[in-house]
């Protein structure tokens, strides 16, 4: 006897149900994109109990005729492809045919249906894929599509939905990334009888914000980029802008929300110190590439996409991030001597793709005319000083915009002379000072952080710090734990300047420290290890910057005592000297600036 049998339509398209509908907010968004392909320019969506007992979409667009409004209840029933070749040709949301046979399989259906230039619309009623009611009736053109009692004859799916809440939070959220592309479209969108949600015609910039609330306002920058292949357009929130949820986020790849980790990826590695730590920035970017180049039938929900060249695009997003956060600092940089060329147009797909280089001179010494002068700093200062002599570079322009691709300019520079800078040091703890009719208050504690973790992480990975041999060793003894970590970094501490050997179970000889350095080493081994433990293991930061992290969060628990006027000039210019100077390696902010024009507001508020 034969045992294999074909499944009936109505069992197949429950188990197609299973995965292309798995609560209502599924169902949401194959109605809304259902009627976004129908060319709709208005698209109301109503809701009932969080979509348990009615989803509603009425679209303005193309309509269906009496036989359409049958057949696209059929599973592989579609108007948008014709062969498999059409998978690589798409520009519709829909292809698979098999949203409405599944929601059909699995609640009450109506749907009333009409084409712009027909007299008379379609009335059609389903229950459970029966077909209830099939007839003539008057009704304005566009569709109008209602599904009652979602899972009524799947029990156990039904019992699976969350809290209202949680469900009208997913409905809302795929609201979200139709809206937030489709921002031409009218959409609006009710609740148990309430609106919830009105979203007119607009531009991109203002609908995200009519999207997220006016707290985007003034945060949103423009990222854009074109090349034949790619091209990527749309906005991003400022590094302070960032939350701890990960909610702002939404990548769109030829008009289609995607989630992609690499791409994700390419966007939050450019953000890494300017934000805290566990922070996710906010962004809204559009990639457009030709179709043929990218496959998103690899999901039921089409939500995942694969890209030909993935490693071409992720150099090309990363690329664009950084242009607009490099034009976006406001404050003034110094520029390094870095190359300015930065065509785009030359990258081939699959070639390396190269950040402008920084170089750094390791033999200039900045602070060989501060001696000359002979000054005589204080202890402290001079030990914040002593390692950071072998760092620096030749020349030093001031430029607005460091990460500026194009410009050629070098007239607009001016040449930073720390020299002229007038400091004054208020309530122990800010330096206040003008630069280029720029009033600049800094956190010299944060300063103080960013200024040595920077330095710290150049002695980790290229110039290793000087060390003063101890003529009589010094023993520390650490805990079981410390002293595991402590083992495992040797050679990073000995780049830093402390040589230490294991001599018994939990103790070490100190044969060396960096020059000048008179503090209990013991104290900022011990200090320093139990950071950098928790900076590893939270965070999951690499390593160098960890060890970087936590012993400049080490250093700066001490407080700094400056200041001769010199040692002011010679702390600022080192903090411009940073890749990063307005944020702190903890994420403080270092320091807040004052145009004229905005103290001027401040006098007048
Ligand atoms: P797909 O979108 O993958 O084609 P669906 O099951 O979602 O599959 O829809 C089947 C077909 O029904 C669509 O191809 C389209 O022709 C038609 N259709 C669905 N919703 C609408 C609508 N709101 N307006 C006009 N036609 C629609
Ligand atoms: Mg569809």
């Amino acid at each position: 006897m034969n045992t294999i049998h074909l499944l009936p339509d109505l069992v197949a398209n429950q188990i197609a149900a299973g995965e292309v509908i798995q609560r209502p907010a599924s169902a949401v968004k194959e109605l809304l994109e259902n009627a976004i392909d129908a060319q709709a320019t208005k698209i109301q969506l109503i809701i009932k109990d969080a979509g348990r007992t009615l989803i509603q979409v009425v679209d303005n667009g193309r309509g269906m005729n009496f036989t359409d409004a049958r057949m696209c209840f059929e599973r592989h029933a579609t108007s948008k492809i014709n062969s498999a070749d059409d998978l690589y040709r798409l520009t519709t949301k829909g292809f698979r045919g098999e949203a409405l046979a599944s929601i059909a399989a699995i609640a009450q259906v109506e749907l009333k249906t009409k084409l712009a230039d027909q007299e008379t619309g379609t009335l059609l009623i389903t229950e459970g894929s029966q077909v209830k009611e099939h007839t003539p009736v008057a009704t304005t053109y566009g569709t109008s599509i209602s599904i009652k009692n979602l899972f009524f004859n799947v029990p156990a799916r039904r019992n699976f939905l969350k809290s209202d809440t949680v469900e009208l939070g997913h409905i809302e959220e795929e609201l979200n990334r139709l809206a937030l592309i489709h921002y031409d479209i009218d959409f609006s969108f009710y609740h148990n009888g309430k609106l919830m949600l009105q979203l007119p015609p607009s531009n991109q910039k203002q609908r995200i914000i009519t999207v997220f609330g006016t707290h985007l306002k003034d945060k949103l920058f423009p990222i854009e980029l074109n090349t034949e292949t790619v091209k990527i357009s749309g906005f991003i929130a400022k590094p302070e802008n960032a939350k701890k949820k990960k909610n702002e986020q939404y990548l769109f790849v030829n008009n289609r929300f995607v989630k992609h980790y690499l791409l994700t990826h390419a966007i939050e590695t450019t953000y890494k110190e300017l934000i805290p730590e566990g922070h996710k920035p906010a962004f809204f970017i559009e990639i457009t590439v030709p179709p043929e180049t990218i496959d998103v039938n690899i999901s039921p929900t089409k939500s995942d996409v694969k890209f030909q060249d993935d490693r071409m695009i992720y150099a090309f997003l990363n690329a664009a991030v950084k242009k607009t956060l490099g034009t976006l600092s406001l404050i003034p940089q110094i520029d390094f001597n870095y190359n300015p060329q930065y065509d785009f147009s030359g990258i081939k797909p699959k070639e390396d793709f190269k950040s402008p280089a920084l170089t750094l001179n390791p033999n200039y010494n900045p602070y060989s005319s501060i001696a000359e002068k002979k000054t005589t700093p204080s202890d402290s200062w001079q030990q914040f000083l002593s390692g950071l002599k072998n760092e620096t570079i030749t020349s030093c322009h001031l430029t607005s915009d460091k990460l500026n691709f194009d410009t050629e300019d070098v007239e607009s520079e001016t040449i930073f002379d720390e020299t002229k800078i007038k400091c004054l040091l208020f309530s122990d703890a800010y330096l206040v000072f003008i630069l280029n009719d720029i009033l600049y208050i800094i956190d010299v504690k944060s300063a103080r952080e960013r200024i040595l973790f920077e330095h710290f992480l150049t002695a980790l990975e290229n110039t290793p710090m000087v060390i003063q041999q101890s003529l009589f060793p010094e023993t520390i003894t650490l805990t079981a734990n410390a002293t595991e970590i402590v083992r495992d970094i040797l050679p990073e501490l000995r780049a830093l300047g402390y040589e230490l050997e294991q001599i018994d179970r939990i103790s070490f000889a100190v044969n060396g420290t960096p020059v000048e350095e008179e503090v209990d080493i013991q104290q900022v081994i011990e200090q320093f290890a139990e950071m950098y433990k928790t900076h590893l293991f939270l965070h999951k930061t690499d390593k160098n910057s960890a060890i970087a992290k936590s012993l400049a969060r080490q250093k700066c628990s001490t407080k700094l005592k400056i200041f001769s006027e010199l040692e002011q000039q010679a702390f600022i210019k080192q903090l411009f000297l940073c890749k990063i100077p307005n944020i702190s390696p903890s994420g403080e902010k270092i320091m807040k600036i004052f145009t004229d024009e905005e103290i001027r507001k401040i006098i007048n508020a």
